[in-house]
C-alpha cells in the first residue's frame, strides 16, 4: 500500500532544500570504490564511522582495500582485494578490522558479504550495478538473508555501492523527521523508508544527498539531548508548522501529516 502524501512530499523536499543550503553537498559515501563501500557498510555497524575508518586503513596498509590508482603504490584491483579478504582467515581479519569493534562478529559478516559478491558478479560491483537482470528488491532480498545484514545495511549497499534507489533510515532520520512530526504511526525501520520513498521521487542521487544531510544536520544541531533549533536551519519550520501534537522531550506542538 502507498504512503505518499503531496503534502509530505512537498515539506521532505523543502527539508531537503533548507539542509542541502546550508550544508553544501555531501559528496557521500566516502570512499574510493564500490567494494571499499561494501566493506565500510559492514564495519560501520554498530560503531562510530571514525572507528570504521581506522580499521579501513589498517585493510588498506595490507593491500586489502581496491585502490584504483598507482599514486600511494601499486594499484589493487576488485578482485584482488575481494579475494585476498576471503583467503584471510577469520581470525587474522578479525584483528585487523580491530578498532572498527564486534571485531570477530565483523569478520564473519564481512567474509559472508564478500563471498555474496564474489558468487553475484566476481566483484564487479559496477556491473552488478547496472544489471537489469537482478532488480533493487531482488538485490535487497539477497541482502537482507546474508548473516547480520539489516535492513540499514542492506540499503547502505544498495544506494552507495550499487546505486540503487534504496532510502537508508538511520537514527538521525527517525529523529529529524520525529520531531517534525513526519514519522507514519508506526513507525518502524520498513514503515518509514517506504513513507519516503513513496513520498520523494525514486531518484538515486537525492536518497544518497538527502541520507547524508540528516546525519550532517543531526551531528550539527538536532542532537539526541537538546537540539540546537534557533541555530538549525529547520528551526523557522518548526515554528511554522506548529499545532497540535508534543514532541518527544521538547515543549513545542506539531500537526502530524501521516
Ligand atoms: S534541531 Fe530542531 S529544527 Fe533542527 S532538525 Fe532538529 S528539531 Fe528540527
Amino acid at each position: 500500500m502507498k504512503t505518499r502524501s503531496p503534502l509530505g512530499g512537498q515539506r521532505l523536499m523543502e527539508i531537503y532544500q533548507q539542509l542541502h543550503e546550508a550544508l553544501g553537498p555531501s559528496h557521500w559515501w566516502p570512499a574510493e570504490s564500490p567494494l571499499e563501500v561494501i566493506i565500510g557498510a559492514v564495519l560501520a555497524q554498530n560503531t562510530a564511522w571514525s572507528n570504521a575508518e581506522k580499521a579501513i586503513a589498517v585493510l588498506a596498509s595490507n593491500n586489502l582495500i581496491p585502490k584504483p590508482s598507482e599514486a600511494e603504490g601499486s594499484a589493487v584491483s576488485p578482485q584482488e582485494a575481494g579475494k585476498a579478504l576471503l583467503e584471510t582467515p577469520e581470525e587474522a581479519l578479525g584483528e585487523l578490522i580491530r578498532p572498527a569493534g564486534f571485531f570477530r562478529q565483523k569478520a564473519r559478516r564481512l567474509h559472508a558479504v564478500l563471498s555474496f559478491f564474489e558468487e553475484s558478479c566476481a566483484f564487479d560491483v559496477p556491473e552488478l550495478a547496472n544489471s537489469r537482470r537482478h532488480s533493487t528488491s531482488e538485490l535487497r532480498a539477497s541482502l537482507l538473508r546474508l548473516e547480520g545484514v539489516g535492513p540499514e545495511t542492506a540499503d547502505s549497499i544498495l544506494l552507495y555501492a550499487l546505486k540503487r534507489p534504496s532510502f537508508v533510515v538511520d537514527a538521525c532520520t527517525m529523529r529529524i523527521l520525529g520531531r517534525h512530526s513526519l514519522l507514519p504511526s508506526a513507525p518502524t525501520y520498513e514503515n518509514v523508508r517506504r513513507m519516503l520513498m513513496d513520498s520523494l521521487p525514486q531518484e538515486t542521487a537525492l536518497y544518497n544527498e538527502f541520507h547524508a544531510l540528516f546525519v550532517r544536520a543531526a551531528k550539527e544541531w538536532c542532537r539526541k539531548k537538546a537540539p540546537l533549533c534557533s541555530a538549525c536551519p529547520l528551526g523557522k519550520k518548526l515554528w511554522a508548522w506548529q499545532n497540535t501534537f508534543e514532541l518527544p522531550g521538547m515543549n513545542i506542538q506539531l500537526t502530524p501529516l501521516f
